[in-house]
């Protein structure tokens, strides 16, 4: 078998145009524009990629943006101060803090200060347990993005059993909550499961988020598995050692030749996140001022 590639790209820039009809319809009909705020603090090289690539994709979609880029020896209490500033902002609907924070930060002090209403990254206590309790929340983009693929891949996921391997707080946990709430079986493994080989080739739905690169091989995935590879590693390149390549945590071209349906890294998941944040922003917008959520760009 020859695993369908799911085009993560082509799916974000759908989510995308959906986000942009829906950001214009605000505009016109309420004259509203729903603003993301996006903090970084500190020069991580790759949180500054995605900072300016959230920052260009909130404008083209039509929202407003505002960065807020502030220096690393920043003291937690204006941190603070700052997400009060924005929790009181009506121009702004989403915060997201950039992680990771420097180390003389509490980050989980940062992200309970957001107004959970405007917690687009989905982090907060509050949200986490209202989604662990199939209530309506913001819900962390990543798994989102997943979902949303998966959904539109197999339309109904009743029954299907699903494996997420990996349990972070941000992939593993609220991935395997949005399964269990669409009617999956759903088994949490992780890096004290034993017989992982065996646990992975039982799933229907195979979402692998463990930070290894090419890790699940082809012989761990079930005939006909459609496979999330959420995985983003960047390895010396095979050809070229002055070279670096990004590869996932599932070896791609052997488990796409016994998967049904399989993402690809570069191009899968990872264009599928910053859509959502997007489309989060739109949903907080929404639900700040009590209008119909846009359809199918939430859980
Ligand atoms: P994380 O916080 O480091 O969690 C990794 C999880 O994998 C942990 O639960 C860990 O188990 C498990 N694990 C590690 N080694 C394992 C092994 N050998 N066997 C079985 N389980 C193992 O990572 P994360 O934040 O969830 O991210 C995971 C990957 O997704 C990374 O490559 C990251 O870059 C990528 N990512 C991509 C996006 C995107 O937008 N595409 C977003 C977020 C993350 P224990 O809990 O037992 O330690």
């Amino acid at each position: 078998m020859t695993a369908e590639i799911i085009d993560g790209k082509a799916f974000a820039a759908q989510i995308r145009e959906k986000v942009a009809a829906h950001v214009a319809r605000l505009k016109s009909d309420h004259d509203m524009v729903p603003g993301l705020a996006v903090v970084l603090v500190g020069e991580d090289p790759a949180s500054q990629v995605y900072v300016r690539n959230k920052g260009k994709q909130t404008v083209e979609a039509g929202m407003a943006g505002f960065e807020h880029k502030l220096d690393a020896a920043t003291s937690e209490a204006d941190i603070l101060h700052l997400v009060d500033r924005l929790n009181a902002d009506p121009k702004v609907h989403g915060i997201l803090v950039q992680l990771p924070l420097p180390d003389h930060v509490d980050s989980s002090k940062v992200i309970n200060r957001i107004t959970p209403a405007k917690d687009v990254d989905g982090f907060h206590i509050s949200n986490v347990g209202l989604l662990g309790t199939g209530q309506k929340s913001m819900v962390p983009c990543t798994p989102l993005g997943c979902l949303m693929m998966l959904r539109d891949h197999h339309g109904s996921l009743s029954g299907l059993n699903a494996v997420v391997l990996g349990r972070s707080n941000i992939v593993g946990k609220p991935m395997a909550q949005l399964l269990l709430a669409d009617n999956c079986t759903v088994t949490i493994a992780h890096s004290r499961t034993t017989d992982l080989p065996r646990i992975c080739r039982g799933a229907d739905i195979l979402v692998v988020a463990v930070g290894r690169p090419e890790m699940v091989q082809g012989d761990w995935v079930k005939p006909g598995a459609t496979v999330i590879d959420v995985g983003m590693n960047r390895i010396q390149h095979p050809d070229n050692p002055d070279k670096t390549k990004l590869v996932g945590d599932v070896d791609l071209a052997a488990a796409a030749q016994v998967a049904g349906a399989i993402t690809p890294v570069p191009g899968g998941v990872g264009p599928m996140t910053i859509a959502c944040l997007l489309a989060n922003t739109v949903t907080a917008c929404c639900r700040a001022h009590g209008l119909p959520e846009p359809q199918g760009l939430t859980a």
